[in-house]
């Protein structure tokens, strides 16, 4: 007998939001984003939900797009960092995967590589974040010295953007076309955010929309990147991750009573209690506070106290419903779902515990039991 807390993947959910990306794509490829195990979705259980359906792939770890390669998947594939080393390029040969170049100095690598094959590769530019990215004084020598080399065969040119904000990505969009003027070169610009917002992502740059690349990913797990702004509901999308678990105590509290560590809660007057086989150790976030939704039983409640290791206690009281005919061993959904359970997105879970739903997927435990569903 396991715990009954479990995550259950919806592999159709996933399809149905890489659609919804496609949509808002037109001629533009996508790279499906599954890194960090598929923003904790799993990465080879999301790379085979959308097998039939992705263009490519993008991620971060070598090691999964290798373990990918030798499963059979024959996409093309996207390292966003590209190599740390330069002994791993000749994996990235061996492989066929397309590093991203961000660096000067992994362009001295490149150009001193001896490889039997020529790779594609992404250059970033710094558009503006100030994290990775090559300078616009430095992009022309940049490009004169891959041209030259014998490692590469094409070049697309990326950018990231700080597209969840509120202002949008004009000033960097403005930035990065002043860089790219002129080149005759493939573009990939558009984050989840970009590929939602501003169409004048997708197409950027002197080539037909059909040469450029978008690169989604927390859309495809059916979050909004801009969830203050619209909803994933607002947006078509669909959970598709939905962590639930089951009511394992329940409680009568006296008024005066305290919930949890640091007894935060106090109850006001008599109430019931439930206790849920959830905590952080399931990945569940502890800044989550008092209020934050919940469903037991399908209907909407609030936790209360301080999110334990283990578990978290909901409110079962009169006020905040009719939950009369709950008890012990009843269904709670901590995030998901869809009409039939009762749907309660990640993002308004994240918003209350002041986080982003990538975090909370990210951080889904390793005790907690995957299901899939096709
Ligand atoms: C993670 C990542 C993305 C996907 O971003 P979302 O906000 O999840 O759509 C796109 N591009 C790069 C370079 C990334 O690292």
């Amino acid at each position: 007998m396991s715990r009954p807390i479990n995550a259950r993947i919806d592999l159709a959910a996933l399809r149905h939001n890489h659609a919804v990306a496609k949509k808002y794509a037109g001629d533009v490829s996508l790279w499906s984003v599954i890194k960090a195990n598929a923003y904790g979705h799993g990465a080879l259980v999301a790379a085979t939900g959308l097998r039939h359906a992705a263009d490519g792939f993008a991620l971060i770890e070598i090691e999964t797009a290798i373990e990918l390669r030798e499963l059979g998947f024959n996409h093309p594939m996207l390292i966003l960092e590209g190599f740390y080393r330069p002994d791993e390029l000749n994996l990235f040969a061996e492989y066929q995967l397309t590093p991203v170049i961000h660096s000067e100095r992994q362009i001295d690598a490149l150009i001193a590589a001896r490889l039997p094959v020529r790779l594609p590769i992404y250059l970033k530019l710094d558009s503006g974040m100030h994290r990775l990215g090559i300078d616009a004084n430095a992009l022309a020598s940049c490009l004169q010295r891959l041209e030259r080399s014998q490692a590469v065969s094409t070049v697309t040119l990326m950018t990231h953007f700080n597209a969840d904000e509120v202002n949008g990505i004009g000033e960097q969009l403005v930035r990065f076309n002043k860089m790219i003027e002129g080149l005759q070169l493939p573009v990939s610009i558009a984050n989840s955010a970009a590929l939602l917002r501003f169409p004048e992502a997708l197409q950027c740059g002197v080539l037909p929309a059909q040469a450029n690349w978008a690169r989604p990913g927390i859309m495809l797990y059916g979050s909004s990147p801009f969830p203050a702004l619209k909803s994933a509901a607002d947006l078509e999308l669909t959970p598709v991750m939905t962590l639930s678990s089951e009511l394992i105590a329940v409680k009568a509290l006296k008024s005066g009573d305290r919930v949890g560590y640091g007894g935060h809660f106090i109850a006001p007057k008599s109430m019931r209690i439930g206790v849920v086989a959830c905590g952080y150790g399931d990945g569940y976030p502890r800044h989550a506070p008092t209020g934050t939704p919940i469903l037991v039983g399908g209907k909407r409640t609030r936790t209360l106290g301080r999110v334990s290791m283990d578990k978290i206690c909901v409110d079962l009281s009169d006020d905040a419903g009719d939950f009369s005919p709950v008890g012990a061993g009843d269904t709670v959904l901590l995030w998901g779902g869809n009409e039939k359970t009762g749907l309660l997105p990640a993002d308004e879970v994240a918003a209350s515990a002041g986080t982003i739903s990538y975090e909370m997927f990210c951080a889904l435990a390793n005790r907690v039991s995957v299901e899939v569903v096709d």
